[in-house]
């Protein structure tokens, strides 16, 4: 047998049954750079899960790397839980001066431990203390954890059903998915019922939704399958919310720091909103977690969020480094330019491959709906989700060199994730590998 699969097999036999990733990606990586990561047997792929869209500038970037030596050179404290530092100074300076002015100037950070999931516990925290109330409106199809709290606020059924007695109030509204519209419509139709639909529950008293303490969503659904909301239905939910005192919280968990053409996707919309939730890339492939939100809802008290792990020195030099670095380069131009390359592609293969149903996307985070087109279609024109050939098609691009993941509601959606730093030679190749793959897995 093979080193890697030697390796897998050990791992299979000693970690825990809810290990996810390592059963549909069986690598066993031994060396990483740029877009691409090496098995312990010398095979390259391209890595386009790219840790799940935390590695924007790809694998061991010179940048990250650079920061990183720089703090252990410096003798820095590795550990600090979150006490003052130079290099924190440096990282909160390096983020509010990405932020749009009006809301940069209203900021108060919140350092959190250091997970995306943490960090949105702390958000959820945040609001219900500001406004004294406790119910939450969220998203279907939305993802924002794994912890019991942020559980209870994704979309997705499948893992919440094994865990009796989540967080409750949370009241679920029917995100803008065009191609699954929830009212059995399609295009600009769907999201103007579902921003009329939310505006007429938030004013009829007899709705059955409690005050809100706040409204959370991401602005493309990422783990849902990559779907992302209209700019006119993102700006509807700022002004109803606006005019209604309710907080709105952004998950730019996976979206933040360039990955879909402009360095927050909320700008995408030109609104502010009160709190945006930053993981993943923000720590430059290091853990690292913030809440950013508006000086009026901090009223909270000291020790209201604490975790000893707020305070990586490594992760902040990185992120900061990183981000500098994106912005610098217009990082977010080119992920835009190559996400706009990779559909038009998509969509030139969706008319041969009937089993594509949608493609999708914004900037470098671009889904490929997979549907069974033999099925008669959904009154919303859609066809039933394909599981199995979505599955399949990853293993085919594995096969070939390429990591993709399969996310969605119904676990039909390949995901592209690739770093930002993909050059077009590269997005070229990815595409050609992922053509082969789809016609041998359909056939
Ligand atoms: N929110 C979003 C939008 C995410 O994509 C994720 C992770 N996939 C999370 C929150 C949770 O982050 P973590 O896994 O670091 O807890």
């Amino acid at each position: 047998v093979s080193k890697n699969q030697e390796l897998l097999e050990q791992q299979e036999r000693r970690e825990s049954n809810a290990r996810s990733y390592p059963r549909r990606i069986p690598i066993a990586i031994d060396r990483a750079e740029g877009v691409f990561v090496h098995d312990v047997d010398g095979k390259r792929y391209y890595d386009c899960l790219a840790g799940a869209g935390t590695l924007a500038l790809g694998h061991n970037h010179p940048v990250a790397i650079q920061a990183i030596e720089q703090v252990i050179r410096d003798k820095r404290p590795l550990h600090t839980l979150d006490l003052t530092t130079p290099v924190k100074e440096e990282f909160i300076n390096e983020v509010f001066s990405s932020l749009p002015e009006e809301f940069a100037k209203r900021a108060k950070i919140q350092f959190c431990g250091p997970t995306g999931g943490d960090a949105i516990e702390a958000a959820i925290k945040l609001v219900k203390t500001a406004t004294g109330k406790r119910s939450i409106l969220s998203f279907q199809g939305g993802y924002h954890g794994s912890t019991q709290g942020t559980m209870s606020l994704s979309g997705t059924l499948g893992p919440k059903e094994k865990v009796q007695g989540l967080v409750p109030d949370v009241h679920f509204l029917p995100y803008p998915y065009a191609y699954r519209c929830p009212f059995g419509v399609g295009g600009e139709e769907s999201h103007r019922i579902s921003s009329r639909y939310i505006e007429n529950l938030l004013d009829d008293p007899e709705s059955g939704v409690l005050p809100p303490a706040g409204m959370i969503f991401e602005v493309v659904q990422g783990e849902g399958g990559s779907i992302p909301a209209p700019i006119e239905w993102i700006r509807e939910m700022r002004r109803i919310t606006k005019e209604r005192g309710i907080p709105l919280i952004i998950d730019e968990v996976q979206t933040g720091i360039g990955r879909t053409g402009k360095l927050f996707a909320f700008e995408h919309a030109d609104i502010i909103p009160d709190v945006i939730v930053l993981s993943k890339a923000i720590g430059g492939s290091l853990p690292l977690s913030v809440v950013i939100y508006d000086k009026d809802l901090d009223q909270w008290s000291p020790g209201a969020h604490i975790g000893t792990f707020r305070g990586n020195q490594m992760a902040m030099a990185a992120g900061a480094a990183t981000l500098k670095f994106i912005k610098e380069n217009d990082l977010a131009s080119h992920a835009g330019r190559m996400g706009e390359k990779l559909m038009d592609s998509l969509k030139e293969l969706q008319e041969d491959i009937h089993e594509i149903g949608d493609v999708r996307g914004r900037g470098l985070m671009v889904g490929v709906e997979i549907v069974n087109p033999l099925y008669q279609p959904a009154p919303n024109g859609s066809y039933p989700a394909n599981p199995e050939l979505a599955s399949k098609i990853q293993r085919e691009c594995f096969n070939r060199g390429l990591i993709l993941e399969v996310g969605g509601r119904h676990s039909s959606v390949v995901r592209f994730l690739p770093p930002l730093i993909i050059t077009e030679e590269q997005m070229n190749e990815v595409i050609a590998i992922f053509k082969a793959a789809v016609r041998a897995a359909v056939q």
